[in-house]
C-alpha cells in the first residue's frame, strides 16, 4: 500500500479491517480539512459577487448567470463571439509612434509596451471582417483594457481603413465602442482623429453603407464626441455608462448633484440619446435584423 493512502494511520496486522482505509478514498482527520478549490480560473461578478468560472462566463457571453450583469468583454472575445465566421483582421500594419516624445510620469513608449504586454494586442481598436448569419460585414471593437480604449492615431487609421473597406465592398460596419476618450499622450494628433473618423462616417453615409454603433460600458470623451454618436442606429448594452465628461466634472461645473441613473443607458434611452437597449444575448439577432432592414435584404 502506498504511503499517502495510509498517511495518518498506522497499519499493523492487529488493526481491525473496519479501521483500515480503502485505497483511493480520502478520509478527513484532525490535520486534514477539506477545502473547496477551483481547478479553473474564475471571475467575480462585480454586482452580485458570484464566482463563475471563466469558461462558463465565456459561454454566456460574459453576462453573469446569477444576476444578468453585463461584464466588460475584451475586444477580441467580442468580435469572435459576434461573428459566425471570421475571414481576417484589418489594420495590423499600423503601429503606434511617439511623435510628441511625450513623457508624463513615464515615457509614452513605456506605457504602450506595458499595455501591449498586458493585453496581447497592438492597439486599442481591433477590426475584423467576417460573416453574421450569412451576411458579410466588418466590425471593430475597442479594447478598454488597452490604455482605457483611448483613441490615438492608430485607432483613427484602423477605423478609417475599416470604413473605406466597408464602402469598397458595400458591407455594413458595426462598431463596439468602449473608451475613455482621446489619448492624451498624442495630444492634438489624437483629437484630429475625431474629425477624421467623422469624415469617414460621412463618406459611408453618402455611399449608403449602414454604420451601427453598439455602446458598451463605458464610452466617454472624444469617442462619444465623434464616431460613437454618428451611427445610423445607436444600440446600448444594459446599464452602460455613456457620456462626454464624467459625472464629477459636470457636478463641479454646474454645481448640482447628479442622481444615479445619470449617464446610464436607461436614462439616455428616456432622453433620446440611444435608440435601443439590447441584452447581449439578443445583440447578434438585433444587429442582423437592423442591417438587413437598412440594406433592403429579404
Ligand atoms: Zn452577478
Amino acid at each position: 500500500m502506498s504511503q499517502e493512502l495510509t498517511a495518518g494511520k498506522v497499519l499493523s496486522p492487529s488493526t481491525p479491517w473496519t479501521d483500515r482505509q480503502v485505497p483511493g478514498i480520502q478520509v478527513a482527520d484532525e490535520q486534514q480539512t477539506f477545502k473547496a478549490t477551483f481547478t479553473e480560473p474564475t471571475i467575480e461578478c462585480p454586482e452580485c459577487h458570484a464566482l463563475v468560472t471563466r469558461t462558463a462566463m465565456s459561454f454566456n457571453a460574459y453576462v453573469c448567470p446569477q444576476c444578468d450583469e453585463h461584464l466588460r468583454m475584451r475586444a477580441r472575445d467580442r468580435l469572435n463571439w459576434f461573428f459566425d465566421q471570421v475571414n481576417g483582421e484589418l489594420g495590423q500594419e499600423f503601429s503606434a509612434k511617439d511623435p510628441l516624445q511625450f513623457v508624463d510620469s513615464r515615457p509614452y513608449p513605456d506605457r504602450m509596451r506595458e499595455a501591449q504586454d498586458k493585453t496581447g494586442e497592438t492597439e486599442a481598436l481591433i477590426v475584423m471582417q467576417g460573416s453574421l448569419k450569412g451576411l458579410d460585414l466588418i466590425a471593430c471593437a475597442f479594447d478598454f483594457d488597452f490604455m482605457g480604449g483611448s483613441m490615438g492615431t492608430v485607432v483613427g487609421d484602423r477605423f478609417v481603413q475599416a470604413a473605406e473597406r466597408a464602402i469598397a465592398l458595400h458591407q455594413p460596419l458595426i462598431c463596439f465602442a468602449a473608451s475613455g476618450g482621446a489619448r492624451m499622450q498624442e495630444g492634438m494628433l489624437s483629437l484630429m482623429q475625431m474629425a477624421r473618423t467623422a469624415a469617414a462616417i460621412q463618406k459611408m453615409k453618402e455611399a449608403r453603407v449602414p454604420y451601427l454603433v453598439v455602446l458598451t460600458h463605458p464610452v466617454y470623451g472624444g469617442v462619444t464626441a465623434s464616431l460613437a454618436m454618428l451611427g445610423d442606429v445607436h444600440i446600448a448594452e444594459p446599464k452602460a455608462m455613456i457620456g462626454f465628461a464624467g459625472k464629477r466634472v459636470i457636478e463641479q461645473t454646474v454645481r448640482e448633484k447628479l442622481e444615479e441613473p445619470f449617464q446610464r443607458a436607461e436614462y439616455l434611452l428616456d432622453h433620446g440619446v440611444v435608440d435601443q437597449i439590447v441584452h447581449r444575448h439578443a445583440l447578434r439577432d438585433t444587429v442582423y435584423r437592423l442591417v438587413a432592414k437598412l440594406m433592403n435584404l429579404p
